[in-house]
């Protein structure tokens, strides 16, 4: 029998953050994948600068600056309305963050963090590991049940992704459509037009979901659509990216050389941060796509799964230090809950009927094109390089202060 303190199920971005803090705080963890890696996820790949910060001081960054040409930086934003209204942006060099935004193949990304955890005397890594459930003791987990044997710890941790197996026993798993979206995404080579901006492509028949270009090397791009569940299912997407490459008119032009690469067309997932439950039970945590918390916005998924990884961690090194286990739960809602709720999830939410408006969009976007520094400002919110409250800057730059400190914002 192996036991430790924390177990974890999944190795992703929000495994190995949490793994990474814990063993940090000088604590024993187990990580388990089912998959070998470097493996594929399905994702756009964009990393912004807030996800950045976290990956360099979890010394990924270092490793990533040693791979040449993995990483692609971006520095801005290009938005292009139903109505082909372009506005470019670019990131500010005082926003919230000090580090870049790239685009980096998750198959790369998530290899470096692993390799960190593999590092680390006081993680176990367990690759091709499958679990598959809790092991109980009452109502208390008491660790994990894999393909490979039983691993007992005092915590357990879900970390595996959108159709995580801990959240599915602990019977929380987000299926409601006005907090799930789905998306589709493929790499192409000779990709013309490309710059240092990533796209965002709001068309008519997918609001208030998008379609994006994210510049992955000379020429090569990262192509997808997003759309929320209750608009599609999976086929419907299929056709959606088709009729992006092919019919829209600033995109299709471009892709008329384009090749797509084998094998790389494949569809996702993305379980949205408005959805309101806890994320977990008793001594269990869900960190990342398995506790839901992607932006229900822009679709950023890898900052909110590094951070919730790491409140996870602390939230138990916390109760563990206080020798009051049954608390965790309670420190883990107050940690993400304090960041994300009021800040992303909540006005995120607040938003997206507006933005599934294409004349509301159509008019936003005249507006904030009109003047660079709002499109820079628009950029750096959609960048995760500024707060999401300072879009109220855009109507009025004296407005801001007293109102959000009403607001609490
Ligand atoms: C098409 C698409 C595009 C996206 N684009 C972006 C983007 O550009 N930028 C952005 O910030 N976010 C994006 N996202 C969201 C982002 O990909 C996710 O939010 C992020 O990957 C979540 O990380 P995670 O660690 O929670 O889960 P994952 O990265 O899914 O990791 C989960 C891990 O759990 C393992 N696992 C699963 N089941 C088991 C099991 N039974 N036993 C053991 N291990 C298991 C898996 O092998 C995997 O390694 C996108 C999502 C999609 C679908």
């Amino acid at each position: 029998m192996q036991s430790y303190d924390v177990v974890i199920s999944g190795a992703g971005l929000a495994g190995c953050s949490a793994a990474l803090t814990l063993a940090r705080n000088g604590l024993r963890v187990a990580l388990l994948d089912k998959a070998r890696f470097p493996r594929e996820k399905v994702c756009g790949d964009g990393v912004t600068a807030a996800s950045s910060t976290i990956l360099n001081d979890l010394g990924v960054m270092e490793l990533l600056r040693q791979r040449s040409g993995a990483m692609m930086p971006f520095r801005g934003v290009t938005l292009f309305s139903p109505f082909g209204t372009v506005m470019s942006g670019r990131f500010s060099a005082t926003g919230l963050q000090t580090d870049e935004s790239y685009v980096i193949s998750r198959s790369v990304l998530d290899e470096c963090l692993v390799s960190r955890a593999r590092e680390h005397d006081h993680i176990d890594f367990h690759e091709q590991t499958a679990v598959d459930r809790l092991i109980m003791d009452g109502r208390k987990a008491v660790g994990l049940s894999a393909s490979s044997g039983e691993f007992y710890g005092r915590f357990v941790i879900g970390a595996d992704g959108a159709y995580s197996p801990v959240a599915k026993n602990l019977k929380i798993v987000n299926h409601d459509k006005n907090h799930h979206a789905f998306a589709i995404r493929a790499y192409f080579s000779n990709v013309e037009g490309l710059t240092d901006s990533i796209e965002l492509h709001y068309e008519k028949s997918m609001l208030p979901g998008y379609g994006w270009v994210f510049p992955a090397g000379t020429m090569r791009a990262n192509v997808g659509v997003g759309l929320m569940t209750r608009f599609t299912d999976q086929r419907g997407l299929k056709r959606m990216f088709g009729r992006f490459i092919a019919d829209n008119p600033l995109v299709a032009g471009r892709m008329k050389k384009a090749v797509m690469e084998p094998e790389t067309l494949k569809a996702w997932p993305l379980p949205l941060g408005s959805f309101d439950a806890q994320r977990g039970r008793d001594n269990v945590l869900l960190a990342g796509d398995a506790g839901s918390f992607i932006d229900p916005v822009t679709g950023e998924g890898i900052y909110y799964a590094l951070k919730s990884g790491r409140y996870a961690a602390e939230a138990i090194a916390r109760a563990i230090d206080e020798k009051r286990d049954e608390q965790v739960l309670r420190h883990f809602e107050t940690l993400w809950r304090s960041e994300f709720l009021r800040r992303i999830y909540s006005p995120g939410y607040a938003i997206q009927p507006f933005l599934a408006n294409r004349f509301f969009l159509e008019g936003l976007l005249r507006y904030v094109s009109g003047k660079q520094h709002r499109a820079n400002l628009m950029a750096d919110v959609i960048g995760h390089n500024r707060k999401r409250s300072e879009l109220y800057q855009l109507f009025n730059p004296f407005f801001s202060g007293a109102f959000r400190k009403l607001l609490r914002l």
